[in-house]
């Protein structure tokens, strides 16, 4: 997409959902699957340039991996991303900021690292970490330029003498591996491709998140559209020029369709198509990973960990175990902590009861805070992984896929069936933004074929 076309449908969604009317013999019908944001941003760009949309959503409410959950009076809290990631220039600031949406901007240098044992980190434990940090970039950085890729877990215990390290090594750069591969790729450092775990491009600036939850955007950018909620896609009939479209609840006949299914969900093969997706689409929804990223929300009575912090870490000695703590304290004054579990720990303990996970996560807090701190007054847990609608948080680049995989699944079938979603991204996958691009490039696409 040109940058100049590109900027005009980012105008037209900022400016509100005027419809500019079509010759009736220009107007054409498009089903657009998944009212996540990538969906949603397709549809309303669309239809406000005139075509007839229905989006087809199999959840029972809008957003997808957006969820903001209000069961807290006046704490919206987001159960899928919470932040814009790099807010300067990034096109949903720009969103934002037309619909006057409050943003709160956490910071990664109000960060409070514990050890083991519970204790803020001494000064030459934070240097013995930042030396561990190092080594394990240098690994990563050679690894990089290898002839061969690797998986990331591999590149680094072969440069670190994996064998040879103390228990203590060990938990140390088991701490550096989630919290800054783990929890933010999603995929486990033994599937992430040492290649290209770090491929996607990033905004500048910093890290915000909406006062009153994504649910802004969603809902702005849902408004005067046509969505069919509890409508399960089943199969897709494409073959130029029409698609057919059948649900839980009944067929639609389209000239065009915008697939949003999350590549979890084309991973299943819950959704069939027919004639069936071109090999290499299907060896890129095979291939690429998807990762997992679950959230506890604990809320308390009061704080009673510092509060002037945004970020807590752990070095735990469970690989992977509640390594990282977002307060709400600072920044929207509620005494909620946010614990996060990634990859194979946040899957496993998808298993367990809610009892459970949030016994675990108070241990975790007494081992910080002391025994005396209280039982939190409500929890809210998520099982993304589990969920039939996602199955996991977002993609990533596992061992064997390549950045090419990406447009792959972008790519359209004939002049039918179009793709979005964050992982049909090849630059901004795994994110919101990426989400929102993708949306606009299959709108355009449909909009460059149906010109004159
Ligand atoms: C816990 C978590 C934290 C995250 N944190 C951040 C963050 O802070 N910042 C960030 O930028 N990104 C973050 N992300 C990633 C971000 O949420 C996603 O990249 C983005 O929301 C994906 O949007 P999408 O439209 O591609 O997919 P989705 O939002 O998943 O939309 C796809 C839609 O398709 C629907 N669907 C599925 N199957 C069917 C079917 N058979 N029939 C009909 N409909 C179907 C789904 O219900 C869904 O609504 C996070 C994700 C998670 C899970």
């Amino acid at each position: 997409m040109s940058r100049r076309r590109f900027l005009q449908l980012i105008a037209g969604l900022l400016a509100g959902s005027t419809v500019t009317p079509l010759p009736a013999a220009s107007v054409k019908r498009i089903v657009v699957v998944g009212a996540g944001i990538a969906g949603l941003t397709a549809a309303q760009t669309l239809h406000q340039q005139g075509h007839s949309v229905t989006v087809v959503e199999a959840r029972d409410r809008l957003g997808g991996r957006l969820w903001t959950s209000n069961r807290w009076q006046q704490m919206p809290v987001d159960l899928g991303a919470s932040w814009i990631h790099g807010a300067k220039d990034n096109p949903l600031s720009a969103l934002a900021d037309q619909i006057k949406a409050t943003r709160l901007t956490t910071r990664y240098d109000n960060t409070l690292t514990y050890n083991s044992q519970g204790k803020p980190l001494s000064d030459a434990e934070t240097r013995e970490l930042e030396r561990w940090q190092q080594r394990i970039d240098t690994a990563l950085e050679s690894a990089q330029s290898a002839n061969q890729d690797q998986s990331v877990q591999a590149a680094v215990h072969k440069a670190l003498g994996w064998d040879s390290l103390t228990v203590r090594e060990h938990q140390l750069a088991q701490f550096i591996f989630n919290s800054t591969l783990e929890q933010e790729y999603a995929g486990g450092i033994h599937e992430l491709s040492a290649y290209w775990y770090d491929a996607a491009a990033a905004f500048r600036g910093d890290d915000t998140l909406f006062s009153k939850g994504y649910q802004v955007i969603t809902e702005h950018l849902a408004s005067g559209l046509d969505v069919k909620l509890q409508h399960t896609v089943q199969k897709l009939e494409w073959s130029n020029p029409q698609v057919s479209i059948q649900t839980d609840r009944g067929e639609l006949q389209a000239d065009h369709a915008i697939i949003t299914l999350p590549l979890g969900v084309l991973k299943t093969g819950q959704v069939a198509f027919s004639p069936p997706l071109p090999a290499r689409k299907q060896t890129a929804i095979d291939t690429l990973g998807m990762g997992t990223l679950n959230k506890c929300y604990l809320r308390f009575p009061t704080a009673f960990w510092p509060d002037d912090q945004d970020w807590l870490e752990y070095i735990p000695t469970e690989p992977g175990a509640w390594t990282e703590w977002v307060s709400l304290q600072r920044v929207a004054g509620w005494s909620v902590l946010l614990g996060f579990n990634a990859a194979e720990r946040g899957k496993r303990i998808e298993q367990w009861s809610d009892a459970q996970i949030v016994a675990d996560a108070m241990q975790t807090l007494r081992t910080l805070f002391g025994n005396a701190i209280p039982d939190p007054l409500d929890y809210q847990i998520t099982r993304w992984n589990a969920d039939p609608f996602a199955r996991g948080a977002y993609s990533f680049n596992s061992i064997g896929s390549t950045p090419d995989m990406r447009d792959h699944l972008a790519e359209r079938l004939g002049n039918t069936v179009f793709f979005a979603g964050e992982a049909t991204e090849r630059k901004h996958f795994s994110s919101v933004h990426g989400a929102y691009l993708s949306g606009l490039r299959a709108a355009q696409q449909i909009l460059d074929l149906n010109k004159g």
